[in-house]
């Protein structure tokens, strides 16, 4: 299990950079929940833990500890610049060594892929959360809020699930997560034309002790008894199905 802590910058109180109509906090909680959403729906052994969950006051030494005492495998700490400038940098601890150092080149490219953002390098800084963390940790800074250019395009919310879905991307690849299977296996006893044939069919499987449920799928009415993200579950209930008499079929949809 990789456990990810995601960090969005700010919150309560401290707004964090403002311009052009926007507020940084409110900015990068969107970012991080957006990205927590990806990693939990779409991606196996990945736990996550956030800093904030709304927008409360939590300060910079409370959420090292938060990482520190839930032992994450890696800091994330997202970010909107400000103070003159435009697109995307990243920073980590000065001096730090691999695996922080490719993380950052692996995050840092995979977010420029998929993000229109100039790009301003990789950097190193000072900073507590990446000082305080005891793990690799990584700072993002998405775009200049006192940028006219970067604001329009941080006002739009699809630009927003970009910015996430590079963050995703790249954590994916620095950990090697799988992705969960997004097909799964069903296991059918029959297909009709005519639904109550299929009403038939289906009354008999439940009669046998089998879950059955009818579903109307490309013009046919298909009689299914399960449907599994393993194979082997699927094939071993249409090997029990087989020994009730019916014609089980199992395939990938
Ligand atoms: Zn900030």
């Amino acid at each position: 299990m990789v456990k990810v802590f995601i960090d969005p910058g700010h919150g309560g109180s401290d707004p964090g950079a403002v311009g052009n109509g926007l507020q940084e906090k409110t900015l990068t909680f969107q970012i991080a929940t957006t990205l927590r959403d990806i990693l939990l729906n779409e991606y196996e052994g990945v736990s996550v833990l956030m800093s904030r969950t709304g927008d409360q006051t939590v300060s910079l030494s409370q959420r090292t500890d938060a990482a520190n005492n839930w032992g994450a495998d890696f800091y994330l700490s997202i970010h909107i610049n400000a103070g003159g400038g435009t697109g995307f940098e990243s920073y980590v601890y000065p001096g730090v060594a691999a695996p922080t150092t490719t993380y950052q080149d692996i995050i840092h490219e995979e977010i420029l892929k998929v993000v229109e953002f100039a790009n301003r390098g990789e950097k190193t800084a000072n900073f507590h959360v990446l000082r305080e963390s005891n793990m690799p940790a990584l700072l993002t800074e998405n775009g200049f809020i006192d940028n006219t250019n970067d604001a329009n395009k941080l006002k739009s919310s699809s630009f927003l699930a970009a910015i996430a879905r590079g963050h995703a991307n790249g954590i994916a690849r620095a950990f090697s997560l799988t992705k969960k299977p997004t097909a799964l296996y069903k296991v059918q006893i029959g297909a009709f034309r005519i639904k109550s044939n299929a009403d038939n069919l289906a009354a008999e499987a439940r009669a046998k002790g089998f879950d059955a449920v009818v579903l109307l799928r490309d013009g046919l009415y298909k009689v299914q008894i399960g449907a599994f993200a393993s194979k082997e579950n699927a094939d071993s209930l249409a090997a029990k199905a087989r020994a009730a008499g019916f014609d089980a079929i199992v395939y990938l949809e």
